[in-house]
């Protein structure tokens, strides 16, 4: 053991004891070895140019065994302290961004300081994946420990990505971490738990959905990840053409009736919902919310969020807000005839609805209110229109290829009517994309408006074919807006074909 105490807080050049094959030496905790720039590497103290006496100490005092000192430049340095301390080493950019977790350990009460001095290496190993999930602009995080370890995988833009497996981490103690931050009962592992994480990052407010279910070799924690900062998207930037943005405006200015988004989750449905409550804004009206969750802050509405387990649903906040003199009304989901219903009688009474609904493509909106209990007359005389949205990958501008369309891809052009373009792309894989093919995404709108045509077409009880032979030419369709993004070069079709490939 060496106890010699350093001369200055700059480490002496040159200085370097016997090596010592063999024999792992502890690790510092993180906070500290950032701080003191000071790591252990095995049999090597690596040192940084600000290194101090009291770090050099220490670390000749944990490792228990002669160090090989090697002082590095501050690039070098950080790299070393991130590939020690991070789960992913092929990762470099997490240490020096502001990353600052609200206190949450203040909700466990009294925590032995040293406990959490200990903790540090998982609490900033926890702090890594999330600040990553986040700058990568994934929309979920899953956690999940296996028979021999642990692996988290992140969810972007739509695709689940491995962010590390690894073997040597303190799995149990990791989880509880997240348990602990989403104030979570830790010693509860047998039963399902729900929390929340609020973050902040550069001044962005990031809500973290937390939900935690047992598995055979822990248990499963899945973060769902709601960058409010983010919610709202200029109009231009969510995929829409001209006339489709004229058309969102024009319903947004609309004085009452219902407006509905229809698209499985994940679809962009809440972006546009939300970029229609802005716009209505701009009309000086009074703007209330039923949510679950809040996905975004909209400082200038009144925003509710949802319990059902204390009867707070979607159809009594519903209730409950039409007595607050609101003009316009979001309501998250119609997923029951109750809510169905009130909202029908909301838009007859005034007030101008905005919500989504699960359908398949915009006509397919009429045919599940029928189904949900609302009759032909009220459909039509509430519904104003529906916007049926899907999400494609947008290929990455990097490496994307062309060729001249086959024969087999010219017939899905011809199909639908549309004229094939010269040239499709298609997804190859660099490192830009990380070797996907594919980077961002693009969103498609197939859009109606009830006209009178199509209001006394519903009144009537047509069919939903008869509908959409009314409402839509193949252009608009999904699948006719996914081809002109494969005509334009913006996505593959073969991603098309994936995502909305059901929808004709
Ligand atoms: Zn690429």
């Amino acid at each position: 053991m060496s106890h010699k105490a350093e001369p200055s807080r700059r480490s002496r050049p040159g200085l370097t004891s016997e090596p010592l094959p063999g024999g792992e030496a502890p690790r510092l905790p993180f906070a500290f070895a950032r701080d003191q720039q000071v790591l252990l590497d095995g049999p090597r103290l690596i040192a940084g140019p600000a290194a101090t006496a009291l770090g050099l100490r220490e670390a000749r005092r944990r490792a228990g065994q002669p160090l090989q000192l090697i002082e590095e430049p501050q690039d070098l340095f950080d790299l070393a302290l991130t590939r020690l301390y991070q789960s992913d080493p092929a990762d470099q950019t997490a240490p020096e961004l502001t990353f600052d977790l609200e206190d949450s350990t203040s909700t466990t009460g009294h925590r032995d300081l040293l406990d959490e001095v200990e903790d540090a290496p998982v609490i900033e190993m926890v702090n890594q994946l999330l600040r990553r999930a986040v700058q990568a602009g994934a929309s979920d995080l899953h956690v999940e420990p296996h028979e021999t370890g642990l692996r988290v995988r992140m969810r972007r833009d739509g695709f689940l990505q491995t962010v590390m497996d690894r073997h040597d981490v303190p799995v149990r103690r990791i989880l509880s971490r997240l348990k602990v931050m989403a104030g979570l009962d830790i010693a509860e592992t047998r039963l399902p738990q729900d929390g929340r994480i609020p973050l902040r990052m550069g001044g962005r407010q990031i809500d973290t959905r937390v939900s935690t279910m047992p598995g055979s070799y822990g248990e499963r924690i899945v973060l769902r990840i709601l960058d409010r900062s983010t919610g709202l998207v200029p109009l231009d930037q969510l995929g829409l053409k001209p006339e489709q943005i004229d058309m969102l405006e024009r319903l947004s200015a609309l004085p009452n009736g219902i407006i509905l988004a229809t698209g499985p989750t994940g679809s962009g449905k809440t972006t546009t919902l939300y970029s229609l409550l802005k716009l209505s804004d701009l009309h000086k009206r009074n703007i209330v919310t039923v949510e679950d969750p809040i996905e975004y802050d909209l400082p200038q509405a009144s925003q509710t969020q949802i319990n059902a387990e204390i009867g707070m649903t979607f159809a009594a906040g519903l209730r409950a807000t039409l007595r607050q003199d609101p003009d316009v009304i979001l309501v998250g989901e119609v997923r029951d005839a109750e809510t169905a219903t009130t909202a029908a009688q909301a838009a007859l009474t005034g007030h101008l609805v905005f919500s989504s609904l699960h359908a398949n493509g915009s006509v397919g909106a009429i045919t599940r209110l029928r189904d949900l209990g609302l009759d032909d007359f009220l459909i039509a005389s509430t519904l104003r229109a529906v916007i049926a949205q899907r999400l494609l990958r947008r290929l990455c501008p990097d490496c994307k290829t062309s060729h001249p369309p086959t024969p087999a891809e010219q017939a899905h052009f011809a199909r639908l009517g549309v004229p094939a373009p010269e040239q499709v792309h298609a997804p190859e894989g660099c490192d830009a994309c990380s070797g996907t093919g594919y980077r961002g995404r693009v969103g498609i709108f197939e859009m109606i408006e009830v006209d009178e045509t199509l209001r006394s077409a519903v009144d009537r009880g047509a069919s939903e074919a008869e509908l959409k032979g009314l409402a839509l030419s193949q252009s608009d369709t999904l699948m006719g807006q996914g081809l002109a993004q494969v005509a334009n070069g913006a996505t593959s079709l073969a991603e098309t074909l994936r995502v909305v490939g059901d929808s004709v």
